[in-house]
């Protein structure tokens, strides 16, 4: 775990970042740990202040499907940046990232470029306002969409791990037309629709859930929000900014054949630099300023460093096999890791879409945020702590994924499991 050296640096960072840290999860508190600060990352692993190395599977929330520091990534940006770092200017590869994301994603004909998750979901609310003419949105508990104001509400995530029911500084309101209802539960949207269907400007869902842990949609969930959203006239938002580019190619919506109104992405489309976008059907997009009235703008928007890491990483991702080699490893590491914790006879449930995945210290399926919030979270900081000090790097909160990248091999999947059956051995005392 944190060695000499974080330590005296997350001293010093307390006294001037709040928390010690730039994003809440970071500060690792739900583990009972401090933060391990880190020097620099290749392939598969991370390496810390002191000198240690970490097989990652944070994989910095998700972007990193490539690993750290690919040298096609690097050399992409390395030659954007002798080229200028920023425009405020169209540039053709924002062309092509645009175009390369309308050929992966079933439903997006036009996408705009964002530089977050966060502004992407945000304006993606805006734009289904400024459609529908309508106020409410609709979110499900335990999902997390960034934090922009509406969505602070029984949010996933960093909220989650903290407890946090909501937060200080966000309008009541605001959070007035946010409804959030339980994830997987059809009947509760039917009897919420049923009620102020009218007023329902859309429906904003993880359509694989990342941020309560991994939790799927059970069989008929997002079938059932794209009748009730057509029928009621409102739009389905689908937040692809985990599962875009991870689960395939064309996301969570190419793997259920669903096809949202709206998409958010992030992270991968980004190739571990700032990036976001929301796209979709050519008429809803283009209510957007400066062609429609809804006005969404950014001064680094586009920015050419991070389009050219995201064209990398997508131009690589495209190459055959790349998802299959994904599966494969990901799918011996989420079987050893059950594997190893009914060895231990711990009381364990996990869930695994492709390369995403969450061991809930729980017995039971969890299929909503009540259940993953029911899990023994002390328990899975002990796991945490006994796997850092292993050389393995896990999210530091039980609600979050696990992601593997093309960058590890057998031999870090062994590594790893090696390390996971004596650290569950070690909690289950
Ligand atoms: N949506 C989802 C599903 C996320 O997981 C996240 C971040 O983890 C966001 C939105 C917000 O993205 P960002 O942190 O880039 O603002």
């Amino acid at each position: 775990m944190a060695g000499t050296k974080s330590r005296a640096y997350f001293a010093e960072a307390v006294k001037v970042i709040p928390g010690g840290v730039n994003s809440p999860v970071r500060a690792c508190k739900s583990v009972g740990a401090e933060p391990i600060f880190f020097e620099r990352g290749k392939g598969p692993f991370l390496y810390d202040v002191d000198g240690r190395r970490y097989i990652d599977y944070v994989a910095s929330w998700g972007p990193l499907i490539l690993g750290h520091a690919h040298p096609e990534v690097v050399a992409a940006v390395k030659a954007a940046a002798e080229g200028g770092t920023s425009f405020g200017a169209p540039t053709w590869a924002e062309v092509e990232l645009a175009r390369l994301i309308c050929e992966c994603v079933p439903s997006i004909e036009k996408v705009r470029l964002v530089n977050s998750g966060t502004e992407a979901t945000m304006s993606a609310i805006r734009l289904a306002r400024g459609y529908t003419g309508r106020k409410k949105i609709v979110k499900f508990d335990g999902c997390y969409h960034g934090h922009a104001d509406s969505f602070l509400v029984k949010a996933g995530s960093g909220v989650a791990t903290l407890g946090i029911p909501g937060s200080p500084g966000v309008p009541e309101e605001i959070v007035a037309n946010t409804i959030s209802l339980p994830y997987n539960d059809l009947s509760a949207v039917r009897e919420c629709f049923e009620a102020v269907g009218q007023e329902i400007a859309a429906v904003i869902v993880e359509p694989i859930a990342g941020n309560m842990g991994v939790v799927p949609p059970e069989p008929g969930f997002l079938e059932g929000l794209r009748e009730i959203t057509r029928k009621h006239g409102s739009l389905l938002i689908f937040d692809e900014v985990i599962t875009g580019f991870r689960v395939g190619l064309g996301g969570a919506q190419a793997l259920y054949g669903i096809e949202p109104d709206l998409t958010c992405l992030g992270k991968i489309i980004g190739g571990g630099l700032p990036v976001g976008a929301y796209g979709g059907k050519a008429e809803i997009m283009d209510y957007i300023a400066p062609e429609g009235p809804v006005y969404q703008a950014g001064t680094l928007s586009g920015n050419p460093l991070a389009v050219a890491a995201g064209l990398a990483t997508l131009r690589l991702l495209r190459r055959p096999g790349t998802y299959e080699r994904l599966e494969e490893l990901s799918a011996r590491l989420f079987e050893g890791l059950s594997e190893a914790a009914r060895k231990a006879g711990l009381p364990t449930t996990g869930n695994r879409v492709g390369s995403m995945m969450t061991l809930f210290f729980r017995e039971g399926r969890v299929t909503n945020f009540a259940e993953a919030a029911a899990s023994d979270t002390a328990r899975y900081g002990a796991f945490w702590r006994a796997m850092a000090r292993r050389g393995v790097y896990l999210a530091p909160s039980q609600f979050e994924a696990a992601f593997v990248s093309l960058a590890h091999t057998e031999t870090e999947i062994e590594e790893t499991l090696e390390a996971a059956q004596e650290a569950l051995r070690e909690v289950a005392q």
